[in-house]
């Protein structure tokens, strides 16, 4: 989505240095041998590709061997604007919820604008990990589901956090602490501060005041590892290619208990929005993976993930791999695949149903 908002940098002696912190130890206590439950949420994302991108989701982490993926879907359905044009501008909702079926659960209805689902209580307590696959403009869920939620990652959950998914929900406090950064969804200076790597390579923890979220068109940029040592991090390049995606910038949120594992960087002119010459790139280098502590609880973040194409970079599979694994147990078990990308050549895998 666009927001035009002009950005009033202040002070830059306000800026907090903020070290990293330790990673969590805590390991899934249950048999190993037993495949980790993980479930997916969809129903309504700006990103109308969404039913596609589920399903690649879920064969993705099937495909390690290690997961049982089910997919919960909000009963009315909402497809928002962004859909793969190099395909067909005119990709319907209906087709596409017909082109990747969920299984027995019937096809919600769509709706022009999201409409909430007052009956939408996934059993959050019955799985290892879950993955938003939301995006802006998701409704709010009933009090008690939130309430659930909020208890089965206070308890030692798992969360996966894909792109729009943080868009989503900037009033809900405790899902904000859950997520570290967000973008648009009614988030601003309030929601916390920046987070970015400087030309230095220092975290900067930066309160001032500005719009939160923005991106420039797609293009394939390069990841920058910064937390080599990290589960989900550890035996992958240093740098590496990303297939074409957003590249989001000036994302806020309470960044609380908050490791950057990756970033990428904002080039002033190549990451402003064309449709809003008023703002430019960061400048800085912006976190596109990420992992918070939240309670008991761990969630593992990734930018990235814009289109289905995006989604089918080997860099992008991998560490929604790793990272699902790692949210879910705390450890990861997954090998480097060989056709990862480098940092000059980016790697895709064509996926079809
Ligand atoms: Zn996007």
């Amino acid at each position: 989505m666009i927001i035009a908002l002009i950005i009033v940098p202040i002070g830059c002696n306000e800026k907090i240095e903020k070290q990293e912190k330790p990673q969590p130890v805590k390991e899934k206590s249950s048999n190993d041998s037993a495949p980790l439950k993980a479930l997916i949420i969809d129903g309504e994302n700006n990103h109308g590709i969404w039913p596609k991108t589920t399903m690649m989701m879920k064969d993705f982490l099937e495909s390690t061997g290690l997961f049982n993926v089910d997919i919960n879907r909000k009963a009315f359905t909402w497809q928002g604007p962004h859909h793969n044009v190099e395909v067909d501008d005119n990709y319907k909702i209906e087709e596409l919820l017909k082109d990747y079926p969920i299984g027995e659960k019937e096809v919600g209805e769509a709706v022009s604008e999201p409409v909430a689902d007052p009956n939408f209580s996934p059993n959050f307590s019955e799985y290892d990990v879950v993955i938003s696959n939301l995006g802006w403009k998701s409704t709010h869920w009933n009090d008690e589901t939130k309430m659930a939620f909020e208890k089965y990652m206070a308890d030692g959950g798992g969360l996966v956090i894909v792109h729009a998914a943080n868009n989503s929900f900037g009033d809900w406090d405790e899902y904000n602490q859950m997520i570290g950064l967000g973008g648009w969804g009614g988030r601003n200076t309030e929601s916390g501060p920046y987070v970015y790597y400087d030309k230095i390579g220092q975290r900067i923890d930066d309160p001032s005041e500005g719009q939160c979220g923005s991106h420039g068109p797609q293009f394939e940029f390069k990841i920058t590892t910064r937390s080599p040592e990290h589960p989900i991090m550890k035996d992958l390049p240093t740098e590496w290619l990303h297939t074409k995606d957003e590249l989001y910038d000036r994302l806020r949120g309470p960044a609380k208990n908050m490791t950057v594992l990756a970033t990428a960087f904002s080039d002033k002119d190549g990451n402003g929005p064309p449709w809003n010459k008023n703002v430019k790139g960061s400048d800085r280098h912006e976190p596109m993976l990420f992992t918070i502590e939240y309670k008991k609880g761990r969630v593992f973040h990734t930018a990235l993930g814009h289109m289905d194409y995006s989604m089918e970079c080997v860099g992008f599979i991998t560490t929604l791999q790793r990272g699902s694994e790692w949210a879910a147990t705390g450890k990861v078990s997954q090998s480097v695949p060989t056709d990862f990308p480098t940092s000059e050549n980016t790697s895709a895998r064509n996926w079809t149903l």
